[in-house]
């Protein structure tokens, strides 16, 4: 199986998400996109909301990203955009950089020629309507385009009924991939309608998807992307990069990327007094004064919590003061 260059960086949890806008000229029904960002011109750099485009950058850098997924709603609505962020990312990160657009836009000559040495990797959406006749439709003449133009060039579809449609469109694609259709807070009126339901709690996995991609699935070129990969495998593997850039020596960092600490909220007036016998008992690098509490290894808040009046509990969360996940109280 051929897996995109896109993918394989995925696999890894090295490719930065890079939302440019929530705007788009369509309205698929089974749109994924949140109430917060559809319509929406904010940028995302993963989940962070970017004021200026330097924040990219740093973005990636705390993962250490070695590439970037361009997405949205519709990038080619605002290609400048666009071509601004990957040329900041390629002069930062050198040409090895490797960026994939999404669109749902058959782009142009002209559109081509602006993302050409920016974006390596085209990845077209057609809407399902087009399916039956795709090898009449404007994507694939882009697709061709595409290719001469030295694009590593796929399409990319969400699992609905009639996926076979596109076999015929194969042999002029270097991949062919297909997300698991996924329940969400925007489209699930949507997919009641249609009869769909979850295939189980834990999952946000449509019941039957991979049933109708089996026959398109046989193909060499074909990648099947399932929700529970996006949900543990990828992310797993970005929150690593993330904690291993960003955690501090006395934070744990678990299987799942995940950091792990102590927090002592020291009774009222006593933060003083908390942080001198800090002082005393540990390292200097095993504990962090925040503004109304103390935050430390959790097995030395554990060990010492006899000496550590006030509410004590330990923390688990994501990198980067990311969401919290659990709080134990000691
Ligand atoms: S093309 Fe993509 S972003 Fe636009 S409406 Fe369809 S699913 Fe949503």
């Amino acid at each position: 199986m051929s897996l995109a260059k896109g993918c394989v960086l995925c696999h890894q949890g090295a490719k930065m998400v890079l939302f440019v806008t929530g705007r788009c000229h369509r309205s698929c029904w089974y749109c994924p996109l949140s109430s917060e960002r559809k319509g929406t011109d904010t940028v995302y750099a993963n989940e962070v909301p970017v004021d200026i485009p330097s924040q990219i950058i740093e973005v990636a850098e705390m993962m250490s990203a070695l590439g970037t997924g361009v997405t949205g709603g519709e990038p080619l609505l605002c290609l400048d955009k666009v071509t601004l962020y990957c040329r900041m990312l390629k002069e930062h990160f050198g040409p090895e950089h490797q960026i994939h657009l999404y669109t749902a836009k058959a782009p142009t000559d002209e559109e081509l020629g602006q993302m050409k040495g920016l974006v390596d990797e085209i990845r077209l959406h057609p809407p399902r309507e087009l399916w039956d006749t795709i090898l009449d439709t404007d994507y694939i003449r882009s697709a061709k385009r595409a290719k001469e133009m030295g694009f590593d060039i796929g399409i990319e579809v969400p699992a609905l009924p009639g996926l076979e449609l596109l076999i015929p469109a194969l042999p002029y694609l270097d991949f062919l991939n297909i997300n698991e259709l996924e329940w969400g807070e925007t489209n699930a009126y949507a997919m009641r309608e249609r009869g769909y339901d979850l295939a189980d709690e834990l999952h946000n996995a449509i019941d039957g998807a991979k049933a109708w991609a089996e026959e398109l699935c046989r193909h060499g070129k074909v990648h099947w992307c399932s929700s529970g990969f996006k949900d543990s495998v990828q992310l797993r593997e970005r929150l690593k990069r993330i904690a291993e850039n960003t955690a501090r020596p006395f934070d744990e960092i678990t299987d799942d990327g995940t950091i792990v600490y102590g927090v002592l909220e020291p009774l009222e007036g006593r933060k003083e007094a908390m942080i001198q016998v800090c002082g005393e008992r540990l390292e200097p690098d095993s504990f962090e004064e925040r503004d109304d509490h103390i935050e430390m290894a959790w097995w030395l808040l554990e060990k010492y919590a006899g000496e550590f009046p006030g509410n004590k509990y330990v923390i688990e969360r994501y990198p980067n003061r990311g969401m919290v996940v659990e709080m134990t109280p000691l």
